[in-house]
């Protein structure tokens, strides 16, 4: 007997998120790496989710996800983007945006296809395209202002493009796109007979004026999209792992097929509490505080980041900022964020685990500022020794 891993697995490594947390969780680091906010989520929802429990809606779920919840979704993107949806062929409940990601994979690619992405890419975008047999062609976000060139993407379309893979706003640059760069992507999908699938768990998240457009709402795109999103961002629950994905019928069907097979369907309870949350929602400001919240938590972390002489790069949206590192003296991020982790006890990722070759990633470090303003505080006070040890 081989107790030996697939070379499907065995090619990956550990998951940056996972092996941060732990590090600082040992190291006592203030743990501003993995992205997760650390202020809990609205009573009503946990009391909905309890509730549920209580009233033993506790047996399995619709596979495309319990009727309340999908309405809630629709109302959601009507409300928000003029994105209307049908509740019954449009919208599937996935466990997070990761599984509707790789439903979405497994449900559109065969062996060679290719997925156009931008880099730097979310980690599991690589590994779940693997998975479904495609190929990963990365496209790059350039910095200073993570503008891409139109020829560069035009050129990374061939006969064997399936989809683009959008993250909109992008993690870990924090870009939202604009209506500009989205219509270039739109022709491009056209013209190539191509699916927009969207990443846009951090929809709520944008400052500065800046406008979350939904490739979807841009001409010719509702039917060739899949938009991707989660609560676990906008009501502060990740661990719920509550996600979905809106597409029109013969893409839901794709992503169906194979959302049966992985999970089949997602916790009930949590997604009772979900629809009560975005019900509530509909009818309150919550997203509008929520962006006010955050707002107030970024700029607490601009000032620490400035004060320790760190050049912030743009980003008008996600919960994250990018510090430019380049200049201080270390060979990459990594060893400039295990300095950050191992001296200064603040935990960041080093971003160039989002590129295809590594060596190849400018010299940055990712800040998660979804934490209460004290701990926002403190890493900025520990922050302050960077700019004495300069
Ligand atoms: N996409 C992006 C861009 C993310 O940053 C994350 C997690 N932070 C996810 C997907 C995963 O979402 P979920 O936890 O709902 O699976
Ligand atoms: N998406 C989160 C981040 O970018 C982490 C999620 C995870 O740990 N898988 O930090």
């Amino acid at each position: 007997m081989s107790t030996r891993a697939s070379q499907r697995v065995a090619s990956l490594g550990t998951t940056v998120f996972g092996e941060m947390s732990r590090m600082a969780g040992e190291l006592g680091a203030v743990n501003l790496g993995q992205g997760f906010p650390e202020f809990s989520g609205p009573d009503v929802v946990k009391t909905a989710a309890k509730q549920a429990i209580d009233d033993n809606k506790n047996q399995y779920a619709p596979p495309q996800g319990i009727p309340r919840l999908r309405q809630a979704i629709a109302d959601t993107y009507q409300q928000a983007y003029g994105l209307e949806a049908d509740v019954e062929q449009e919208i599937t409940v996935t466990t997070g945006a990761t599984e509707a990601l790789l439903a979405s994979m497994l449900g559109l690619l065969d062996p060679g296809d290719e997925v156009v992405v931008f880099e730097p890419f979310y980690d599991a975008y690589p590994a779940q395209i693997s998975f479904a047999g495609g190929k990963t062609v990365p496209v790059r976000l350039n910095t200073p202002d993570w503008s891409f060139d139109p020829d560069e993407l035009a050129g990374a379309f061939s006969e064997r493009t399936r989809a683009i893979l959008i993250t909109n706003p992008h993690n870990p640059t924090g870009k939202v796109f604009t209506e500009e760069e989205l219509d270039l992507i739109a022709d491009l999908c056209q013209t190539h007979d191509v699916v927009a699938i969207t990443d846009e768990v951090y929809d709520r998240l944008v400052y500065d004026g800046a406008v979350h457009i939904p490739i979807a709402t841009r001409p010719g795109m509702r039917n060739r999209t899949i938009t991707i999103n989660s609560t676990g961002k906008t009501f502060s629950m990740t661990g719920w792992k509550i996600g979905y994905a809106i597409a029109a019928p013969e893409l839901t069907a794709a992503i169906r097929g194979a959302h049966q097979f992985i999970t089949f369907a997602t916790s009930t309870p949590f997604q009772e509490g979900m629809a009560t949350g975005m019900e509530a929602a509909l009818e309150s400001d919550y997203y509008d505080q929520l962006a006010a919240r955050y707002t107030s938590l970024r700029n607490i972390m601009k000032q620490g980041l400035e004060g320790a002489g760190l050049p912030i790069l743009p980003a008008e949206g996600s919960f994250f900022l990018l510090a430019d590192a380049a200049g201080r003296g270390f060979e990459d991020d990594v060893s400039f964020c295990m300095h950050l982790l191992r001296e200064i006890g603040v935990a960041a990722i080093p971003p160039s685990a989002f590129y295809a070759d590594p060596s190849t990633a400018p010299i940055l470090a990712r800040f998660c500022f979804a934490k209460e303003p004290a701990t926002l505080e403190e890493a900025n006070r520990r922050l302050g020794a960077l700019r004495a040890s300069r």
